[in-house]
């Protein structure tokens, strides 16, 4: 993808949300949910954002999708910056940006029929053709992911969970979205149907050009289908990297330590499995430094005081980024 100019661009986003006491309290803290966070994506590449439950990476998705309106920074879609944009002017671009969640269970209403699930984004953005067109316009959606046409009549509860999260991707698709936002969307579901769903979404983004933001805990998913991984720990990137080079050699302790826990696909194969001391501390109150300092096998006395900045380890065309004091690891059974 490179050479491309980014569809997307995030640079130091911040969302942070006020703690209150009670009703009437005053404001007690900030949960820093989002940190400054910064990064592209191109069109037709997949960027996947990682971490472990809490660590911010959904409310990156909100935030670039105005769901949450950004506490800092700036982000830009196809070279237009729409953090700021008034919603009369944020309207069209929506259509570019479009968000399939986790839940297909509870993201689409039981109360519609699928046509009529198809039809609302077409409808919003003035999209739909008229009388028997936009029954062929909504035939195509389905056919884009797989489903038979009869299933226009049905209702979204009358499917099993990947067949509803097809539709979920059909309706996403609709305004001619260039972005998907992916968040969790595959978590919910069964092993095999998992890996059905990603398919379907590599063969869109070969098909269609799908710049795809994939958000996931789930870091054996994320190596069938991304070009780039960014690991979030509180509200931070630690590691941004290619995919090869983060899965082959990680930089970044609590990455490794990630990838120690992914199955491998021979269960007889030995892999030393790093267990971390500790839960994520609370991003209500982080602490100093390396946030990741209560957990790091490493840590030193300048990881308590000194954040470290993402610094690069690859070269200009392949940044391999990484926030941690430490030049190298130390060898992995050290760890
Ligand atoms: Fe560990 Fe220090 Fe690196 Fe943070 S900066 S990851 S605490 S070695």
């Amino acid at each position: 993808m490179n050479g491309t100019a980014p569809l997307l661009e995030v640079h130091g986003l911040k969302k942070h949300f006020p703690v209150r006491r009670g009703l009437f309290g005053g404001a007690r803290g900030v949960v820093r949910a989002v940190d400054g966070v910064s990064f592209s994506i191109a069109p037709g590449e997949t960027l996947s954002l990682v971490g472990e439950s809490g660590c911010g990476k959904s409310t990156v998705g909100r935030s670039i999708l105005r769901l949450v309106p950004p506490t800092a920074g700036e982000v830009w879609l196809g070279g237009t910056r729409i953090d700021r944009l008034p919603t009369p002017q944020l309207r069209p671009l929506r259509r570019q940006m479009q968000v399939v969640f986790q839940d297909p269970f509870s993201s689409l209403n039981p109360r519609l029929r699928v046509r009529d699930i198809l039809a609302e984004p077409l409808r919003n953005f003035g999209l739909a053709r008229r009388g028997r067109g936009l029954d062929e316009q909504l035939v195509e959606l389905l056919e884009t992911v797989r489903l038979p046409a009869d299933a226009l009549g049905r209702y979204a509860h009358e499917f099993s969970g990947g067949q509803r999260q097809r539709i979920g991707i059909a309706r996403a698709l609709a305004p001619g979205a260039a972005l998907l936002i992916c968040d969790e969307a595959v978590s919910a579901l069964d092993v095999s149907v998992k890996a059905q769903i990603v398919n379907l979404l590599a063969e869109l983004q070969a098909r269609l050009g799908l710049a795809l933001l994939f958000i996931s805990h789930d870091l054996a998913i994320v190596e069938h289908l991304t070009h780039r991984v960014a690991v979030m720990y509180l509200g931070r990137i630690v590691e941004l990297a290619d995919r090869d080079a983060l899965f082959a050699a990680p930089r970044h302790p609590y990455t490794r330590a990630l990838l120690s826990a992914v199955p491998l696909p021979d269960p007889a194969a030995a892999r030393n499995r790093i267990v971390l001391r500790g839960d994520v501390p609370s991003p209500l109150n982080p602490p100093p430094g390396c946030h990741f300092h209560t957990r790091c096998p490493y840590a030193f006395d300048r990881c308590r005081s000194e954040p470290p900045a993402l610094r690069s380890f690859g070269n200009d065309e392949r940044p391999h980024l990484v926030a941690c004091h430490l030049d190298a690891l130390p060898d992995r059974s050290a760890a």
